[in-house]
């Protein structure tokens, strides 16, 4: 996501200093600076939306070079982009967009299908398609592979990440090992060795973090020692809610505290979030185990609708403003947000939704 650029010491370029220094590098043909531009390159496959202040359409790595030295030079922050399918806000920017997509679609097999040399404007999908003949694919498989990009797939480390819960849950132990092992060893990476808190957005995948230690090496014990992991609810909770001004409460909503969220004692916190962000709160006196475990609701919707009858009834009885599809039941765990939506026929998603949509400018 775009980094926020208030902390400049030097003066900022007017937007036409901004496009004739980026013509120059790039030529006139792709660089867009007009209002219709900037907003179509605004958004990604996330919700958010940021106008970035020129796109730059890059083509070659001299001219990513040059792009590096006027960002330092004049401050404003540079913003990679391959197909834009982030989730969460990370191709857009109020800095400068540099579209590393259409001018960069080479890929090459090297090794007999080994290895392959790729640029990162290639979709994933036709990487495997062009390894087919060797019988091999890449390691990486996101779902979304027939759409996103190799500078997308190899920044974000896409689909090369889990928490190992999934595998725990089924007694798969040394699938769990594993995974747990490579994530402790990738947070160490990518906290600055444990300098930057890691925060977990999905409460069951917290806390078989914060439970994994003992299925660790003793290397990744030591790392996992160093590490900060942090619920998104903590996280909320402690810092970011204060930090924001709360503009508009919902009258009324509900929650689904899942069963991580207990065990961590973090209902209180989920509690108070959303009190801040509302004028009632309702936690379902029968909230407990949606019985979604996973994947478990998918293959036994039984399991869901039994686990949740009763909670469901609690929803049903309660007086809502709207019909559902708006967003007043809140949880912290996709899956069980899942079971829930199913068992009441009311939208349950992040409590992160709720956080947003209160304190959006
Ligand atoms: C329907 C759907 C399903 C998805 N399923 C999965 C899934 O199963 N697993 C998963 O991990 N993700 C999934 N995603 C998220 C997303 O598709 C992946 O993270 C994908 O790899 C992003 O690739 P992209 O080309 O769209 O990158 P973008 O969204 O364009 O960029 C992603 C990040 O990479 C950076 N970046 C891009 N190119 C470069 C570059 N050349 N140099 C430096 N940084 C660069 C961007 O700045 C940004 O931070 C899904 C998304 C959708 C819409």
């Amino acid at each position: 996501m775009a980094t926020a650029s208030q902390s400049m010491s030097t003066a900022v370029p007017s937007p036409a200093e901004l496009r004739e220094a980026l013509v120059r590098i790039a030529g006139a043909g792709r660089v867009l600076t007009r209002p219709i531009d900037l907003l179509a390159f605004a958004a990604d496959a996330s919700f958010y939306r940021l106008i970035p202040r020129a796109v730059v359409l890059a083509k070659g790595t001299e001219e990513i070079q040059s792009l590096f030295e006027y960002s330092h030079a004049s401050r404003i922050p540079l913003t990679f982009r391959a197909a834009g399918t982030s989730l969460s806000g990370q191709a857009i920017t109020d800095g400068i967009l540099v579209e590393v997509a259409r001018h960069w679609r080479g890929a090459r097999a090297e090794d007999g299908g080994k290895k392959v040399r790729v640029q990162p404007g290639i979709i994933g999908g036709q990487v495997n398609q062009m390894l087919r003949p060797y019988g091999v694919k890449m390691g990486p498989d996101p779902a979304s592979i027939n759409a996103c990009m190799m500078g997308g797939i190899l920044a974000n480390n896409s689909s090369g990440m889990c928490c190992g819960v999934p595998f725990s849950s089924k007694g798969f132990d040394q699938a769990h090992d594993l995974a747990a092992n490579t994530a402790i060893e990738r947070f160490w990476r990518w906290s600055d060795e444990g300098r930057l808190p890691v925060v977990v957005d999905t409460s069951p995948c917290t806390y078989g973090l914060l439970t994994c230690r003992a299925s660790l090496t003793p290397e990744s014990q030591k790392k996992f020692d160093g590490l900060k992991i942090l619920d998104a609810v903590a996280f909320v909770h402690d810092q970011l809610l204060p930090k924001l001004t709360v503009r508009r409460k919902q009258e009324f909503v509900a929650l689904h505290p899942v069963c991580s969220v207990v065990k961590m004692n973090l209902t209180p916190k989920l509690e108070a979030v959303a009190r801040a962000c509302s004028n009632s709160v309702l936690v379902p006196q029968a909230a407990g185990c949606c019985g979604f475990a996973g994947d478990r609701g998918f293959l036994f919707p039984e399991l869901t609708e039994s686990a949740t009858r009763l909670e469901a009834a609690e929803i049903a009885a309660a007086k809502f403003d709207g019909d559902g599809t708006g967003g007043d039941y809140f949880s912290s765990s996709r899956t069980c947000e899942i079971g829930m939506t199913r068992a009441t026929g009311r939208l349950c998603r992040s409590f992160i939704f709720l956080v947003e949509q209160a304190t959006r400018p």
